[in-house]
């Protein structure tokens, strides 16, 4: 998908609305439109980048700081203590239906393993 129809790129843009829990220069936290768990908030890395495969060894950096981000998002959303699941879907096997990388947090309820 290019960029400037990534549904991503543009609630990074403010272009769409979205409920935005977290942000900071390098990512982007809001709230699912569709929610799975009472907590759920996609993260995303303002780059574009279509997925973990595509990926570049230098802006691997961004993974890190995306799961300090969850942490942070987890615990001012109450979830932190009883627990909560960082998810990322990669391709078409495994669920991607936004071509921008993005990491769900879910959280809220007794989460079912293993995922279907
Ligand atoms: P994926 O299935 O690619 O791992 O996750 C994409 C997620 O983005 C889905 O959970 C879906 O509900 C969410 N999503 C898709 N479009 C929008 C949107 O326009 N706004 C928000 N807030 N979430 C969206
Ligand atoms: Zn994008």
């Amino acid at each position: 998908m290019e960029k400037d129809e990534c549904i991503f790129c543009k609630i990074i843009k403010k272009q769409i609305p979205s409920d935005i829990v977290y942000e900071d220069d390098k990512v982007i936290g809001f709230k699912d439109i569709s929610p799975e768990a009472p907590v759920h908030v996609v993260i995303v890395p303002k780059k574009h980048i279509t997925d973990l495969n595509c990926l570049k060894k230098d802006e691997s950096e961004i993974i890190g700081h995306i799961f300090m981000v969850a942490r942070e998002i987890a615990k001012t959303l109450g979830v932190a203590e009883d627990g909560y699941r960082i998810v990322n879907n990669c391709g078409r096997q495994g669920g991607q239906t936004v071509g921008h990388l993005h990491f769900h947090l879910l959280g809220g309820r007794m989460l079912k393993w293993p995922p279907g």
